[in-house]
């Protein structure tokens, strides 16, 4: 249950993107939504991209915290999910590959997902 600071801070952070995009996350089109998203990372927001879920049971774990999120809230869709504006790891793994990514309309079809992505993104909900 969120707690009365969670929701001070979700509404601040509401009429901070409204003042900024003059839309929500959940009305705004692809090209916006990128732009949201590029400018949270530029900015610096810190992502969860550890652990990696090893496991179906680690991976749906993640799902519920994201299935809970207000779907206003793009902040912290990124940081659970690990959200990267650049490929990650050794294997330099990103969305191009991944299973949820639908190349041609540049998008993580991941239900818990559902945000315009770049080819060379990654998140820790990689899958393939
Ligand atoms: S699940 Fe993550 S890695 Fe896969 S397409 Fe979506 S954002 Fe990219």
């Amino acid at each position: 249950m969120p707690k009365d600071g969670d929701d001070k801070e979700n509404a601040h952070e509401r009429e901070r993107l409204l003042s900024s995009y003059g839309v929500l996350p959940s009305e705004a089109d692809h090209a916006l939504l990128l732009r949201m998203i590029e400018d949270y990372l530029n900015e610096g927001l810190v992502t969860k991209v550890a652990p990696f879920p090893e496991t179906d049971r680690q991976f749906s774990a993640i799902l519920d915290e994201l299935r809970e999120l207000d779907p206003d809230d793009l902040r912290a869709k990124l940081v659970i999910s690990g959200w990267l504006l650049r490929p990650h790891g050794p294997d330099e793994m990103r969305c191009q590959e991944c299973m949820y990514y639908l190349v041609h309309r540049r998008w993580c079809d991941l239900p818990e997902l559902s945000l315009p992505a770049e080819p060379e993104w990654w998140c820790r909900l990689w899958r393939i």
